[in-house]
């Protein structure tokens, strides 16, 4: 094993061990590690060594670019020549003949790659990308060397290559052999067509690789996601332009691409009006296939023709773009993809539905996120890790990992420095929430939970639509206080300005979102967050795609209940309450508003019929 780089804290040294152990037997660690336990670190010391002892590398999958540069980060501090190299998703942004294209910037790694082949591609006068001819006359030695030596972050090692007049994301490839540690988002492994690219350019078979999951309990959220596909109304309307400028092309007997969109887009309209209740419907089985089949007078095996026919339409779209160096992207071609993957789909699996008013949509949703973690079983070993993965077993079930060996580790910080409060006054119940006297005697604990002390105060809203509805009835007038605000669909560069702006603050409000990305991924040293109210214990709305979930997991494991609602909820609200307690010498508060917090086990919270004095005790106690 690699050597520790750091004094050890307390349990450290143990999940190390537990995780060599784990991956010496070809197992799958399965850790829930509280904030403090150093989960990067002690995961890389754990697997590193191994690794290379036996030829294999450790991809390490984190979701953020924050994550990805902390595995460097790490992988440096341990030093012993270890190479750690970050490779990001593919985009415009990533290519300097693309990046100052506007066309190209909403442009798909699939599309960017398809188009990047036709720049590398050798003509007649040679190869149109000069930052790739270039490395032709590189060493790449030396390159390796120099990775190895000075862990360059992804955006350093791209401005490092863009300066010497290099591709980064070519030149990447020429590192990950050499390379001990990869830092790469999840698609890389989870996508099979991405994957089986990556596999090559690592130069070992995935049986020689040791994967490690960071902040694993979106893993299953994530592979559903990944799995379901879906089609809008407005794609239908490109893909009816997209023929249009294209001259219409027959598919059948006299039947045009734009006479199927047509019908389709009725049968779409005909599914909202039918089926559609507040998010979301579920569509009958062969809704979709049959409606087509009468409309259109077609065959089931004629329906099939059809979609093909369109597929290879679209096809030659993409190309002839591509050739134009444009963004090879065809409508009719993902139309006629989702069509194909619609028909196909197994019933058990997933669920067809109508979605959304204004832009409705059509998708058939996975259920079953076991399907798509297929590499988890296929590679030597792996490790997931996260703060809030309890129950284990229930993780792994769902995950269909095979040989799972679970630790639970506690957070590193005193219990007593985080003191948690609920009210059994209010409810956040889908029927009740917006109900009197429930919702006024909501809004006042609110107001007064945050005005009990002049500390940074996070108030955690189960949606924009409920926040909104506070704002607007002069919530912020009445709290007095700066209000600093999470906004629906913000950039990260925002983000992260707002983020910082409040802990600046002194007494400033986060109005944010439970299950945002402040409450899962921010970190708020010392008095940066003092306190945090939550809103409603966030159990998921009841939607047709959830009661598909609850009945499908009661089939499967017996307790929909507890995998759909009660798993998701308690993991979403303790991710919000340990944004309070990020060090050792951290004090803070949580309240919690909603009575049901009492049906989930395990949060320790106090019921309190005076909040405000309860938290003005605990902070006039200077601990
Ligand atoms: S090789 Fe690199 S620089 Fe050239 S087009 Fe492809 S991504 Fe862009």
């Amino acid at each position: 094993m690699v050597d520790f780089p750091y004094p050890y804290r307390p349990g450290q040294r143990g999940l190390v061990g537990f995780i060599n152990r784990t991956i010496r037997q070809r197992g799958c660690a399965v850790v829930e590690a509280g904030t403090g336990v150093g989960k990067t670190i002690t995961s890389l010391c754990g697997t590193v060594g191994y690794a290379r002892d036996h030829g294999m590398k450790v991809l390490y999958l984190t979701r953020t670019k924050s994550q990805q540069k902390q595995v460097i980060r790490e992988s440096a501090a341990i030093g012993d020549g270890i190479l750690c190299v970050g490779v990001q998703g593919r985009s415009a942004s990533s290519c300097p003949l693309m990046r100052d294209d506007p066309e190209l910037s909403s442009g798909t790694s699939e599309e960017i790659s398809k188009l990047c082949s036709e720049y590398k591609r050798k003509g007649d006068d040679g190869c149109h990308c000069p930052y790739y001819s270039a490395i032709e006359s590189t060493d790449i030695g030396s390159w390796v060397e120099r990775v190895r030596r000075d862990h360059p972050e992804p955006e350093d090692f791209s401005k490092l290559c863009e300066d010497s007049g290099l591709c980064p994301y070519e030149m990447v490839k020429y590192v990950l052999p050499e390379a001990d540690v990869i830092a790469v988002p999840y698609p890389f492994v989870f996508m099979p067509q991405v994957l089986d690219r990556f596999i090559q350019w690592l130069g070992v078979p995935l049986s020689k690789t040791i994967i490690v999951v960071d902040e694993a309990h979106n893993l299953p959220d994530y592979l559903r996601e990944v799995q379901t596909c879906e089609c809008s109304m407005r794609a239908m309307e490109l893909a009816e332009k997209e023929a249009g400028d294209n001259g219409d092309p027959e598919v059948h007997d006299g039947m045009t691409v734009t006479d199927v969109i047509a019908v389709t887009k009725e049968v779409l309209s005909l599914a909202v009006r039918e089926y559609l209740i507040d998010d979301d419907g579920m569509l009958p089985p062969y809704f979709l296939q049959e409606e087509l089949m009468s409309r259109l007078g077609l065959t089931s095996n004629g329906l099939s023709k059809v979609f093909k026919a369109m597929e290879e339409i679209g096809d030659g779209i993409a190309e002839r773009k591509k050739q134009r160096r444009k963004l090879p992207r065809s409508y009719i071609m993902s139309m006629s993809r989702f069509m194909q993957a619609w028909v196909l789909g197994d019933e058990d699996l997933y669920v067809r539905l109508v979605v959304g008013e204004y832009n409705p949509k059509f998708q058939s949703y996975c259920l079953d996120p076991s399907g798509a973690s297929g590499p988890l079983n296929e590679c030597h070993a792996s490790v997931h890790m996260s703060g809030t993965l309890e129950p284990l077993d229930a993780y792994a079930i769902e995950m269909g990992i095979e040989r799972p060996s679970f630790l639970r580790l506690g957070g590193m910080f005193p219990p007593e420095n985080l003191l948690k409060l609920y009210s059994d006054e209010v409810t956040m119940n889908y029927e009740e929430r917006y109900t009197e006297p429930n919702y006024g005697i909501l809004r006042r604990l609110i107001v007064d939970s945050v005005s009990a002390v002049n500390v940074n105060t996070a108030v955690f809203f189960p949606s924009y639509q409920f926040m909104e509805r506070m704002v607007s009835e002069g919530i912020v007038d009445e709290l007095g206080r700066d209000i600093y605000f999470e906004e629906k669909g913000m950039g990260q560069s925002d983000l992260m300005e707002t983020v910082e702006n409040f802990s600046m603050a002194e007494g400033g409000v986060l109005f944010c979102i439970t299950g945002g990305r402040i409450s899962e991924g921010i970190d708020f040293p010392a008095d940066s967050l003092e306190m945090a109210v939550v809103v409603g214990v966030p159990f998921p709305k009841p939607t047709a795609k959830l009661r598909a979930l609850h009945r499908y997991y009661d089939i499967r494991f017996g307790d929909g209940r507890r995998f759909i609602s009660t798993i998701p909820a308690t993991r979403k609200l303790r991710q919000a309450m340990g944004r309070v307690i990020r060090s050792e010498t951290d004090r803070g508060v949580v309240v919690i508003l909603d009575r049901r917090i009492s049906s989930l086990g395990g949060l320790d919270s106090i019921l309190c019929r005076d909040i405000p004095v309860a938290v003005k005790s605990f902070f006039s106690n200077d601990g």
